[in-house]
């Protein structure tokens, strides 16, 4: 049960500049890979969004979402003008992206590239984004450190397979062998807070059996993490290579938004991952 809470944490807690932000800390990443989740800490923005939401979706005031934005990516040593984000609609849609497309969705959410959940690229200098309060972030690397990508999995997101529809993109448009490479799963809302309905609880145990579901008190709490490891699983990534963090956004409310938690409105934290120019 709950595999997802014994695992080790992998992700360290740092503040740089201020700003809170979760990287992988006990892995060992390619020279060339820089990936980090921000949390919710060290922003401008007010009220249901305090203080790092980086999310320009949720009426928030763009300008103060811009400015987080830019407190981020400072403290990770990254260009905002070169995010590139998708706008997330729950989908298994994943996109191929370059330094074409550098700058869509960064500073203004009309720009954002259009009904997208997942992003692969192995172009220098191109910071894949996406965002999320609870949702699962999915952050993929080849060993060699030649391609990256991201995916935003929600429950409609997990069961349609977009971290599988990445793994599948990379291997078709950068050759990536399934084999080689590795994910992180970020922050998300976990089995100890996501309590699912029946009908919901019944479309996971068709998929996964009684796995990923905890019965607890008469109500049925879903692992949404793990059910993404076992789809990346299926799909020949090798279970060693899928790293689990093990907070819960739910759980740390100075820490991280929840949806689930706050209702609407509420902020989002940003998943980031890209290769370095050299
Ligand atoms: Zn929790």
């Amino acid at each position: 049960m709950m595999e997802s809470c014994r695992a080790r944490e992998v992700l360290g807690w740092r503040v740089k500049s201020g700003v809170g932000i979760w990287e992988p800390e006990t892995l060992v990443l390619p020279a060339s890979v820089v990936c980090a989740f921000s949390s919710r800490q060290g922003g401008v923005s007010g009220g249901p969004y305090t203080s790092l939401n980086l999310g320009l979706h949720v009426g928030d005031r763009p300008e103060d979402v811009v400015t987080n934005r830019r407190r981020f990516s400072e403290a990770l040593g990254i260009d905002l003008e070169s995010w590139v984000a998708g706008s997330q609609v729950h989908g298994k849609d994943v996109a191929v992206v370059g330094r074409k497309d550098r700058g869509r969705g960064a500073l203004s959410q009309d720009t954002a590239l259009p009904a997208l959940d997942g992003l692969v690229t192995n172009e220098p200098g191109v910071w894949l984004t996406s965002y999320y309060a609870d949702c699962v972030p999915l952050l993929f690397w080849d060993v060699h450190g030649r391609a990256v990508g991201v995916a935003h999995a929600g429950w409609r997101g997990t069961l349609a397979q977009v971290g599988l529809q990445v793994v599948v993109k990379m291997a078709e448009a950068f050759g990536s062998d399934p084999g080689e490479i590795h994910v992180l799963v970020g922050p998300a809302i976990g089995s100890c807070c996501y309590s699912v309905g029946e009908e919901l609880a019944d479309a996971f145990e068709k998929e996964f059996g009684r796995e990923p579901l905890i019965r607890r008190q008469g109500r049925t709490y879903l692992d949404l993490k793990l059910a993404n490891r076992e789809y990346l699983v299926r799909g020949g990534i090798p279970p060693d290579q899928i790293y689990l963090s093990t907070l819960c956004t739910s759980c740390l409310p100075g820490v991280f938004f929840s949806h689930r938690r706050d209702k609407s409105p509420t902020g989002r934290m940003a998943a980031v991952i890209g290769l370095r120019e050299r």
